[in-house]
């Protein structure tokens, strides 16, 4: 999987069917059936297979990414309560056509994880790492030992995509090493097949925090949730870099974007930028000064 710089743009998989293969003005409205073998009859059928070729491009579109977003405690790690209080969600994000997927936070239950994606009909390509904390990739969890990245390098030797700032907290909270680590950066592209994942580097909650975007999804992990946003009373956090991340990048995506948060804290487990820009009193905060006084350090 070729890991593109910024300078390169996203492929254009997302694109809409080719100019043209929708109806063009007067065209099937004036050619009508005719009789067979005629110009009409033929410009009539030219026609039909225009649209049935603009529909199939539509159908494609749809279903030309593999996405499953997967609850700790509900789809896996059933048995683990504490998998079930702390709501994580995980993600499998794949291709169709090579039928490469990577796993979102691989957590508490790596076997399912596989399995599912196995059981789908696709091959782990890697780990996308939305941040260092244990609950989204092992390791020690005040006590508890969670499965995590390391429970996945032992299972498939694949690379981990962690941003560049975080990949230092990765290897003290899980172990791993910098020869399984792909460090990147905000901006960079990840290609899987014909699929194109942007990395956004969305410091605050962590200093490496970033979020995924898939076509017009937005993967944000513990940066932004439905009507919330991460903690930034942790070690490690940054109210101000958060402030930035949530008014100045998240909010300014396409409004049709949907989010898909890292927990399950909300009333509903998907939203969309312009709900959250309409609910997310996060999202809404229109000054540095007004946000300090809100996660009360300011005057
Ligand atoms: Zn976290």
């Amino acid at each position: 999987m070729p890991l593109s710089s910024r300078s390169s743009g996203p492929r254009t998989w997302s694109s809409e069917p080719t100019p043209g293969w929708g109806r063009r003005p007067g065209a099937a409205g004036t050619a009508g059936p005719g009789t067979p073998g005629s110009t009409a009859w033929l410009i009539g059928i030219s026609v039909i297979l225009q649209q049935r070729l603009a529909l199939a491009a539509r159908v494609t579109l749809h279903h030309v990414v593999y996405f499953k977003q997967l609850l700790s405690g509900r789809q896996v790690a059933t048995s683990n309560s504490t998998a079930g209080q702390m709501a994580n969600f995980m993600y499998l994000v794949g291709d169709p056509q090579s039928r490469k997927a990577l796993i979102v936070d691989p957590a508490w239950d790596v076997d399912s994880l596989v399995r599912i994606a196995r059981e789908d009909g696709y091959e782990i390509a890697g780990a996308l790492v939305t941040h260092y904390h244990p609950d989204h990739v092992g390791g020690d969890l005040f006590g508890l030992q969670v499965q995590g990245v390391a429970t996945l390098l032992e299972q498939e030797s694949v690379p981990l995509y962690v941003n560049k700032h975080e990949a230092e907290g990765l290897k003290i909270v899980t172990g791993v090493s910098d020869n399984d680590m792909r460090k990147v950066d905000d901006g960079d592209t990840l290609g899987v097949g014909d699929l194109t994942i942007r990395f956004m580097h969305t410091p605050g909650h962590t200093p490496g925090s970033q979020c995924f975007l898939v076509g017009d999804r937005l993967v944000a992990g513990d940066t932004l949730f439905v009507q919330g946003c991460g903690r930034v009373d942790l070690p490690g956090s940054d109210p101000d870099q958060m402030y930035y991340s949530l008014t100045q990048k998240l909010a300014k995506l396409p409004p049709e974007t949907v989010l898909y948060p890292g927990h399950d804290y909300g009333m509903t487990e998907t939203s969309t930028i312009a709900d959250e820009l309409k609910n997310n009193i996060y999202l809404r905060i229109s000054s540095i000064e007004d946000w300090r006084r809100l996660m009360g350090r300011g005057p």
